[in-house]
């Protein structure tokens, strides 16, 4: 359980680990030194910010509780191998394209198209679509699993969770998109 109470310099709303009752601990907003209560003066609310404790209570020995607060490094990784791995996703949809507007016009039907691809793969398929489909295909494929753990440790670090659940969120949910996205014709 945490204590939240307000930062008798400031004001704001601050919470700290239960082991910090009645220490010293840095306010996160107007960073003064403040006395942090025994119990919580207010009922729990999940989005305060967690007060950052500082070494100055004499009291605190070699296992205290490091100090909470700063970033989430895990989330934001999460965050940007997701971005990455919707890119590299999307680049070979990307890459065919030209060769199937050149032979079927502006708007194939996705029968029409599948069934251009499929014809091309048949006979000899261009280089540069093995090499683009490979790389596009193995980048998304590293991208995804690296973004889900990153996603799932960052879920783990109570600072910016958020972060950690937007990646999880594109993660999880996006090849249900890019299914549906190949199924209607991109
Ligand atoms: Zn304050």
């Amino acid at each position: 359980m945490a204590i939240q109470f307000h930062c008798p310099q400031c004001g704001n709303h601050i919470e700290v680990d239960d082991q910090w009752a009645l220490r010293d601990v840095a306010c996160p907003f107007c960073r003064k030194t403040v006395n942090a209560p025994e119990q919580s003066t207010f009922p729990p609310d999940r989005d305060t910010p967690a007060a950052a404790p500082i070494l100055i209570d004499a009291a605190i020995g070699p296992g205290a509780a490091p100090a909470r607060g700063g970033t989430n490094v895990v989330a934001i990784v999460a965050l940007v191998l997701s971005c990455l791995w919707l890119v590299t996703g999307m680049a070979s949809p990307m890459l065919i394209r030209p060769a199937v507007v050149d032979a079927l016009g502006q708007n194939p039907t996705p029968r029409e198209m599948q069934d251009f691809i499929q014809d091309q793969l048949e006979r000899q398929p261009p280089a540069s679509w093995l090499i683009a489909g490979m790389v596009s295909f193995l980048a998304s494929a590293v991208f995804w699993i690296a973004g889900l753990v990153c996603a799932i440790i960052g879920v783990g670090n109570r600072t910016r969770r958020r972060f950690a659940l937007a990646a999880f969120a594109v993660l999880a949910l996006g090849p249900i998109f890019v299914c549906a996205g190949l199924a209607t014709g991109i």
